[in-house]
């Protein structure tokens, strides 16, 4: 039996593994192609997506374009054998932490993470995004820098929207983007292709494609 400390501590790690997926993987990657991912990354991204969220990566992309559909991601045999089904990775992802922590604990862990990324992590980022906030480029959208610390730097919203087609969320040197981080550590043991410019705060803040 695992000490009860743990959960949180499970949760927590959990809800940033899956943020800083979703921002990489599903936003980056797969819907602005500012960064190509390695096929081993790839694999892996799907994996630790289908196991912590249950997501189908078309239709993140899909939503997130305001499309219903995402023509340019071609569903794979894998899609269709396994990570289309989110369910039966949510399941084996809860087995997985309880095999590790205790049934208790996983469950509870699991529970919190889901509650975090679904009902915290995602309105922060979108309700706060379009609400409140700093700006660095004049468009409709804001940056909580101190947020972006925990959103994988999905809360620089402000210069998403500025630079949609940038790998790196941040432009000042006290905002941080964590998937930046990530981004140069994966770029640097080439597993990933960055392909984007990264923004800057000068130069034109003019949109180049959907945010
Ligand atoms: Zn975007
Ligand atoms: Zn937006």
């Amino acid at each position: 039996m695992t000490s009860f400390w743990i959960v949180p501590l499970a949760a927590v790690a959990l809800a940033q593994v899956a943020v800083l997926a979703t921002s990489m993987y599903l936003h980056r990657a797969l819907a602005h192609r500012s960064v190509v991912v390695h096929p081993a990354a790839n694999l892996l991204f799907r994996a630790v997506l289908w196991l912590t969220t249950g997501q189908d990566r078309r239709e993140w992309v899909a939503v997130h374009r305001f499309r219903r559909f995402a023509s340019d991601i071609r569903e794979d045999r894998l899609d269709r054998a396994v990570f289309s089904r989110g369910s039966i990775g949510l399941a084996l992802g809860a087995t997985l932490l309880c095999l590790v922590l205790g049934l208790w604990q996983g469950l509870i862990a699991g529970s919190v993470h889901a509650v975090l990324y679904v009902f915290v992590l995602a309105p922060l980022i979108n309700g706060l995004g379009h609400w409140r906030g700093a700006q660095n480029f004049s468009n409709t959208a804001y940056n909580s820098p101190v947020l972006a610390r925990v959103t994988a730097g999905e809360s620089l919203h402000n210069n998403h929207h500025a630079h949609p087609r940038s790998p790196k969320f941040s432009v000042r040197w006290f905002e941080f983007d964590p998937s930046w981080l990530v981004i140069r550590a994966l770029a640097a043991v080439g597993l990933l292709v960055i392909t984007g410019t990264p923004a800057t705060l000068v130069g034109s803040g003019a949109p180049s494609g959907e945010p």
